[in-house]
């Protein structure tokens, strides 16, 4: 008498727990509330991701252990990271040569300043870096166009704010696009 086949049990889909959406790419500023929520409330922390960086990074007399940057923007910030230290020889002066130890800031729930909208750092899409010497209102200050910093976060396709014409803020990094 034939053999009955041998039913192979079928596997479940394990449940993940859930995790808050993530656009595929580079949101526009525009969407980003409708993308994110609220900033100001509690629950924005669900998209805020740690950022180590590679070298050590400063803020006048603090030492900053990590970045913090929206979840969708994390995995670009990692490889831009990588990409500034394996290109500065993985040297601590050569990074401090090019004051891309001089950190100045990332999540901060404001306006932008000069305007009346809700500012990139808002929702943690946007980094600033040497404040003291590349201001709001210059094409560039200490960094340029050809500066490792700037060409480094443009390859993996983040905005940088010296090559605005209107508002010029050669501080500013940020992964949104202006729409
Ligand atoms: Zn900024």
């Amino acid at each position: 008498m034939a053999k009955a086949p041998v039913q192979k049990p079928v596997a479940k889909p394990i449940a993940k727990p859930a995790a808050p959406a993530i656009p595929p790419s580079r949101p526009l500023q525009s969407e980003c509330l409708k993308l994110f929520g609220n900033p100001s409330r509690p629950q924005f922390g669900v998209h805020i991701e740690h950022v180590q960086p590679p070298w050590q990074m400063r803020m006048g007399d603090l030492d900053i252990h990590f970045l913090k940057v929206n979840r969708c923007a994390a995995p670009s910030l990692e490889l831009v990271l990588k990409d500034i230290w394996e290109s500065c020889g993985k040297s601590q002066a050569k990074i401090e040569a090019l004051h891309i130890d001089r950190f100045s800031g990332d999540w901060v729930v404001r306006q932008m300043r000069g305007g009346s909208m809700t500012s990139m750092h808002a929702y943690a899409l946007a980094l600033d870096f040497d404040a003291g010497e590349n201001q709001l209102g210059q094409h560039h200050g200490f960094f340029k166009s050809v500066s490792l910093i700037v060409q480094c976060f443009e390859k993996h396709g983040w905005i940088w704010g010296g090559r605005w014409e209107d508002r010029p803020d050669p501080m500013h990094f940020q992964f949104a696009t202006v729409d």
